[in-house]
């Protein structure tokens, strides 16, 4: 599957970036400190994958060490 484009509507709605780093902490003022998509409850793939499924962005990939607003720990 093709890795989600940061410009795709819903990740601008997301405020999903490929780089976790990047992540518009001064929109998003529930940033976590140390969170990506690597350690969210939603990312399906191994925590080591590079890139794994996300439900939010049906048919394309997540990075590893993206993020986005809807971030949730893994239990
Ligand atoms: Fe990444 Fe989680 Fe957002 Fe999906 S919900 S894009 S896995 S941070």
């Amino acid at each position: 599957a093709a890795p989600v484009d940061e410009k795709d509507p819903q990740a601008v709605a997301l405020g999903y970036v490929a780089d976790a780093a990047k992540a518009d902490k001064a929109k998003y003022k529930q940033f976590v400190a140390g969170s990506h998509c690597g350690n969210c409850a939603l990312f399906q793939g191994k925590p080591t994958d590079a890139v794994g499924n996300c439900p939010l962005f049906a048919g394309k990939q997540v990075a590893n060490k993206g993020w986005c607003s809807a971030w949730a720990k893994k239990a």
